[in-house]
Formats: structure tokens, C-alpha cells, sequence
């Protein structure tokens, strides 16, 4: 399989399987359609893909990285005991105003919530 049908499959994959997975977890998945995938292949593509904005790599929720198909800005949720990713709209949630120091330039913010999913919550 060559370079550019092995990113389509990671890139097809992390879209199908949005749960926010990380590396492992999309390996496991990935595999499963390729068993000539390495792990090596995959995190350079995942780095790739995320450094050309194609995908998202979503950092702070764990120790590991997360990955995201979806690159609209918005925020997540994690759950803390179930561990699920929930995506988040911008506007759903009311934030409590951010005053930046003066000469910081913000270019991008990653919000990260946490606590107890609805199913988690009954
Ligand atoms: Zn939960
Ligand atoms: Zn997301």
C-alpha cells in the first residue's frame, strides 16, 4: 500500500470511528482494515495530517494525545468516569470572561471541561 492510500485509510478511519480515539485506540481500528499498517506509519501520519490542520490533535484531556476529524473550533468534554470525549458548540456554554495579559497574542484556545456525562449523571 503505498504513502498517500495509507493516509487516506488513517484519515477515513479517525472519521468513521469519531470518538475522539487515541493513537493506540486508532490503531487497533486501523489495523483491522490493514494489517501492514505499523504503528510508526500511523503517528507520522496523525502528526502530519495535524500539522496541516486536516485533523486535530487534541492534547491535556489524558497523558496521551487525542485526535479529532472534526476541526470547527469547539470545545470538549470529557466525562470522568466513563472517559468519553463529547464535542461542545461554542455558545452552548457560558464562560467566565478571560482577561489575556497585555502584548499576548491568542491565536486559538482549546477548552476542556470536565465532569459526569448524561448517562454517567442518572
Ligand atoms: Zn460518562
Ligand atoms: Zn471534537
Amino acid at each position: 500500500m503505498n504513502y498517500s492510500r495509507q493516509r487516506e485509510l488513517i484519515l477515513e478511519t479517525l472519521k468513521e470511528y469519531a470518538i475522539h480515539p487515541n493513537a493506540e485506540e486508532l490503531y487497533t481500528q486501523v489495523h483491522e482494515k490493514d494489517k501492514n499498517i505499523s504503528k510508526g506509519t500511523l503517528y507520522r501520519n496523525l502528526n502530519r495530517l495535524a500539522e496541516e490542520g486536516i485533523i486535530k490533535k487534541i492534547d491535556g484531556l489524558d497523558t496521551t494525545s487525542h485526535f479529532d476529524h472534526n476541526i470547527h473550533e469547539h470545545y470538549h468534554f470529557i466525562c470522568t468516569k466513563c472517559g468519553r470525549i463529547y464535542d461542545i458548540e461554542k455558545g452552548e456554554t457560558k464562560f467566565p470572561k478571560i482577561d489575556v495579559q497585555k502584548g499576548f497574542q491568542v491565536t486559538s484556545s482549546d477548552i476542556i471541561l470536565k465532569g459526569l456525562c448524561q448517562n454517567c449523571n442518572k
